[in-house]
């Protein structure tokens, strides 16, 4: 081939530039395509990289003799088309991230190394046409019951549903084939399954619906509407028009919003194909939704943020819901905020895009107060569904048992009684933060953080919830040798499910924590459990207070909201403000009226009251007016410097060393620090903040 070509290829590895490689002799002009993987000599290794760029020599590229020959064309058909490749490079720009690395992080697991993309047809099983009876398999059950379910399903079983069924499956499988009873197959996705069945929108709901259909080119619409107001609703109505216009959808929502339930919803919503990437997923079926999605086999993408970078070749429409979630920040490695990088996607497809949440960012808001988003509003829930009733209830001087206070008690017994159900929030996991020597005031402390270590019962461990470090609880105390001295102080949602357990013995109590769904399948399981029961009470953190619809509860308690108000961190307000709201929202979704109750020491807090009795608008304008003030984002930008190592004193100093470097490079930059983190050690390693 001819020689004075160049191509660009952005390699995995953390360094910011494209490299420079010739093709082989062998290698055909109609091979080189941008957007195929390749395998480079890099260093002294071998590495995966796309090809960015074709070029031509020029006096800025070095001599040919100097640069190595790419050694393997991995792709035949390019993975990022130039929509994607030019989205990923502004993306790269914009976090001052390495090329190479932004692209290998955009591609599944698999696909980072030199493997083959793996068919976007999942593997099956069906019956062949030879005339076997089920009794002439009556000494082999495993056999006969997995032939009994492919009968039932003469269009084939995916491997995976049939691996799911009880038993030694694969050998038995192999037998079936080899005796020739079925046969492997393709199996087609699965295809559209809207039931055609519509609610009829509000008024609200159909503007908004109008709004969005109307939107022509790059539009940001933000859909603030109240927890409950329908906005899913607004989301399957608007995808289902682009789908009809043969456009596709993208649909992100926050990590533990990607519930069954709202899967199936969207299943159910729209006339299109539907597929799912989200960290759960395992890798394979991770990889396939996104080749799918990358050949326009799939109408509709469901995901959480790392869905961002799925190419979409039709794409007309990305939807973003709880747009204010702080998991759509990619908070290590490639750092980025799927939110922001989906408005800068539809604006280079130049497409709508709708950012939804019940309590907006001060971002958002901000924009839309500027008219750069267009603000829709729900404010009214549909059907008779009114919006809870939001009250507090003064702590101070009252008598907690497990931290709940008496008349909560009694709160939770009436809705009880009538058979209703209750949510009690409380963002901490385990029995008790704190274990404590009655004889000496000891403290069972991490041996790696600076910070305590919780009490877990059901595990019988301490454990650190910052790093992870785990031991069982000392038989005397480290400090003063006393047995039998030691208390747990504080409660995690494990002591209130077990007090409420006590008080409550005939009501089933459901704890729902990162502790109690850590088993594949225990969520739904849960939440299915809750759909089923009668009057029950669920226990459990911030994994209960967004996505799920919970029809029979009447009654939302919340045990420590004063966390949130003592809390320095200036974002802390907002993200109190939504988190109570949050919660509360899962209160009265359905015909009968919803009662919040939150628990404070606090009753005269400036933001409870204005959330309380003005709503969550009126907060975050004063909360905007607040910022403005102080010069704070949105109204200024800010960033952080963050060091860490074994050594504090080396770590101080770096960041000492950066201030004085400082005013020449950044003349009119505001330094604050160097400050030691929250938790200033944390796995033994020192973190300390330079804040610009
Ligand atoms: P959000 O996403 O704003 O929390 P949802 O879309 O989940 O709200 O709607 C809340 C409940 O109200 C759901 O059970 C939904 O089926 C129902 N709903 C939504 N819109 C309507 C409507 N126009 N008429 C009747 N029920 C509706
Ligand atoms: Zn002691
Ligand atoms: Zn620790």
């Amino acid at each position: 081939m001819n020689n004075s070509i160049i191509i660009k290829v952005a390699v995995a590895a953390p360094l910011f530039s494209l490299f420079d490689y010739l093709p082989a002799e062998t290698t055909l002009a109609t091979q080189l395509l941008p957007g195929c993987r390749v395998r480079v000599p890099f260093g002294r290794g071998k590495r995966i990289g796309v090809i960015w760029e074709i070029c031509d020599h020029d006096d800025t590229t070095p001599p040919a003799h100097r640069l190595k020959v790419i050694e393997e064309i991995l792709d035949a058909i390019p993975l990022l088309d130039e929509k994607e490749r030019h989205f990923l490079s502004w993306c790269a720009g914009y976090y001052h991230h390495p090329i190479g690395e932004v692209v290998s992080a955009a591609l599944p697991t698999r696909l980072r190394q030199s493997k083959q993309p793996s068919a976007t047809l999942e593997q099956g099983w069906r019956v062949t046409g030879n005339n076997l009876s089920l009794h002439d398999f009556r000494s082999a059950p495993v056999q006969q019951r997995i032939l009994q379910r492919l009968l039932d399903a003469k269009q084939g079983i995916s491997d995976k549903q049939l691996t799911t069924l009880d038993g030694n499956i694969r050998p038995a499988l192999k037998r079936l084939q080899q005796k020739g009873a079925i046969e492997q197959c393709d199996m087609a996705p699965a295809p559209p399954s809207c039931s055609g069945k519509r609610v009829t929108l509000s008024q609200e709901q159909q503007h908004a619906v109008d709004e969005i259909h109307a939107a022509s080119g790059f539009s940001t619409l933000l859909l603030d509407g109240i927890t409950g107001s329908g906005k899913t609703e607004v989301y399957l109505h608007a995808a289902d028009q682009v789908i009809s216009r043969g456009h596709q959808v993208l649909v992100l929502v926050p990590e533990i919003a990607l519930t069954p339930q709202l899967l199936r919803r969207f299943q159910r919503g729209v006339a299109g194909i539907v597929a799912i990437s989200h960290s759960a997923l395992g890798s394979g079926d991770r990889e396939r939704s996104w080749m799918q999605a990358q050949k326009g086999e799939v109408d509709l993408l469901i995901g959480t943020r790392s869905a961002i970078f799925t190419p979409m070749p039709r794409l007309g429409l990305i939807i973003i819901d709880e747009e204010h979630d702080i998991s759509f920040k990619q908070q290590e490695g490639f750092r980025y905020s799927a939110r922001d990088l989906a408005v800068m996607k539809a604006k280079q497809h130049n497409i709508p895009i709708v950012l939804g949440s019940a309590t907006p960012s001060l971002e958002t808001l901000h924009n839309s107060l500027k008219d750069r988003y267009q603000w829709l509003k729900l404010r009214q829930r549909p059907g008779k569904a009114k919006p809870p009733q939001i009250g507090l209830v003064d702590i101070r001087a009252q008598r907690l048992r497990a931290g709940i206070c008496s008349d909560l008690i009694k709160s939770i017994r009436e809705e009880v009684d009538k058979d209703h159900q209750v949510i009690l929030f409380l963002n901490r996991r385990g029995y008790a933060p704190q274990l404590t020597c009655h004889a000496c005031g000891w403290i069972a402390e991490c041996r790696d953080c600076d910070a305590r270590m919780t009490w877990h019962q059901k595990l019988q461990r301490l454990w650190c919830h910052h790093c992870g470090y785990q031991h069982a609880k000392p038989e005397r105390c480290p400090d003063c040798g006393a047995t039998d001295s030691m208390i747990y102080q504080g409660q995690g949602t494990e002591r209130v499910e077990e007090y409420l357990g006590e008080v409550f013995p005939d009501i089933q109590v459901i704890r729902i924590d990162r502790d109690s769904t850590r088993r594949k399948g225990s969520l739904e399981k849960a939440l299915h459990q809750v759909n089923e029961s009668d009057a029950c009470i669920l226990v459990g953190t911030q994994m209960l207070a967004k996505g799920h619809d919970f029809p029979r509860v009447t009654l939302v308690g919340i045990l420590n909201a004063d966390q949130g108000l003592l809390n320095p961190d200036f974002r802390a307000p907002e993200r109190t403000a939504q988190l109570l709201l949050q919660v509360s929202g899962r209160a009265g979704r359905a015909d009968k009226p919803g009662k919040v109750l939150i628990q404070t020491r606090h009753p005269r807090d400036p933001l409870l009251q204005t959330l309380l009795h003005k709503g969550y608008e009126a907060f975050s304008r004063e909360e905007l007016t607040q910022r403005q003030h102080a010069q704070l984002p949105p109204f200024a930008h800010q960033a952080l410097i963050r060091a860490e190592g074994i050594d504090s004193k080396k770590v101080q100093e770096f960041l000492q060393f950066s201030i004085s470097q400082a005013p020449q490079l950044l003349p009119h930059i505001e330094l604050w620090g160097p400050t030691p983190a929250l938790i200033e050690r944390k796995a033994g390693v020192y973190r300390w903040h330079l804040l610009l």
